[in-house]
């Protein structure tokens, strides 16, 4: 496969660069689709990638200059659709890897859209409130030319909320000279968010879940599950899974898990976390530190929704689950994947099992438009077709190239982005 072109990746040939794993997946896809060689160059390198850096004054009075990142993989399907990060590990090849995940994302439940990440190197946990909203201001104007309701949506992920979309649409909308809420998903109510956004992406993982559960013959109250990550994925996918029957048997932060093999009380968790901002000191539990093998203990499902690069090459094989859903962007890196899906492991992909997010903020996207707004059940009931309808469409996809889950999922995504590139023609 060498022959076609790519985007040079600065860490070549690392297991842990995500936008090699993207790579792999799409070109083991590629392969099984026979696509023809410029429809494969064109979809295997971003559209457009913008490197901004951008001066915040902090509140000691210095000024201190951050780097930002906003790419648009692709925009054939629709405005270019992800979230912005903020956190010190953001690379340029990460934020690559992430747009071109939504893109498959978008795809693979069919919403208009194409894919896009944004973000932004600096640590929100040690700066001030107002110097995250000067910071998320500044960035916001400096990539205000290539983002809007049309062109490119931004919405939260990691370590950025709904407070941080009402400053982007607020900066957005002070240049705008009117208020365009459509700009950014994942807004607090008031200004135009939608009701079930907030827990859309672990609503998602639990219909993910409870599909795959079908698929193998097995009940939720036969399930117990390991959940890496307890913030919008992983503490609200872990809510809902409970609320339907399974046993969460443990939990983790990025400090440590707490473990419980009779079952957590879910909703007990949370308000101690809520509370006291870690995991640690809960009461029905044993606390164990980061970094104790909590992925590789006995359950059924494990469901890692943290963050990227967390089955590895190192751990796949002490990995128990039968069933792993991928609540995070890449939790898996391409070589454990392989070696899982060999052992005969069930993984639902993140492009699959994380779409529920992108799948409401498209619901917040339509009403905004539309000026009407949606009641929670609605909201709830189209977001389970869709995750329902796109879950049944991978595994015939699985089952007619035999090939695994995640194959399936790029092969259904980058085929319906290659039509829509064969329809519309090449501009020139
Ligand atoms: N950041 C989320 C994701 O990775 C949501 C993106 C969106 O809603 O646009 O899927």
């Amino acid at each position: 496969m060498a022959t076609h072109a790519t985007v040079e990746a600065h860490d070549t040939n690392d297991e842990f660069n995500p936008f090699l794993s993207q790579q792999e997946g799409f070109n083991t896809a590629a392969d099984h689709l026979g696509l023809e060689g410029g429809v494969r160059d064109v979809l295997s390198m971003p559209d457009r990638e913008l490197t901004v850096n951008v001066p915040v004054l902090m509140d000691d009075g210095s000024v201190q200059v951050f780097t930002g990142y906003r790419v648009q993989h692709n925009t054939l399907r629709g405005p270019s659709k992800g979230g912005i990060r903020f956190s010190p590990d953001v690379n340029l090849d990460e934020v690559r890897a992430l747009a071109a995940w939504m893109t498959w994302k978008c795809s693979v439940v069919n919403v208009p859209f194409g894919g896009g990440k944004g973000g932004v190197i600096c640590d929100p946990r040690s700066m001030s409130i107002g110097e995250q909203e000067r910071l998320t201001r500044r960035y916001t104007a400096a990539i205000l030319d290539i983002i809007g309701p049309d062109r490119d949506v931004p919405a939260p992920d990691m370590n950025t909320n709904d407070q941080t979309m009402a400053w982007i649409m607020d900066t957005y909308s002070m240049h705008e000279r009117k208020t365009t809420t459509a700009v950014v998903t994942g807004k607090p109510l008031s200004i135009g968010g939608s009701r079930g956004r907030r827990e859309a992406t672990g609503r998602g993982v639990m219909i993910s879940a409870n599909e795959a559960l079908k698929m193998v013959g097995l009940r939720p109250e036969d399930t117990r599950v390991v959940v890496q990550g307890a913030g919008n994925v992983g503490g609200l996918g872990a809510m809902l899974l409970h609320r339907e029957g399974y046993k969460i048997i443990s939990i983790s932060d990025m400090y440590g898990a707490i473990n419980n093999e009779r079952g957590l009380d879910m909703p007990a968790v949370l308000s101690h976390l809520k509370t006291n901002r870690t995991l640690e000191g809960y009461g029905e539990a044993e606390y164990v530190p980061k970094g104790e093998g909590q992925l590789e203990q006995e359950c059924e499902l494990l469901v890692p929704a943290a963050t990227e690069n967390q089955i590895t090459s190192a751990n796949c094989d002490r990995i128990k689950a039968r069933l792993i859903v991928e609540g995070a962007n890449g939790p898996t890196t391409a070589i454990a994947s392989k070696a899982l899906s060999e052992r005969g492991v069930t993984i639902v992909p993140d492009i699959l099992a994380n779409a529920g997010g992108v799948t409401v903020s498209y619901f917040e996207w339509v009403q905004d438009r539309m000026g009407y707004f949606w009641t929670e059940e609605i909201v709830n009931s189209r977001l389970e077709q869709i995750m329902v309808q796109a879950f049944q469409e991978v595994r015939q996809t699985s089952e007619k190239h035999r090939v695994d889950l995640r194959t399936a999922a790029y092969i259904l995504s980058i085929d319906r982005v290659a039509s829509v590139y064969r329809m519309r023609g090449l501009f020139s």
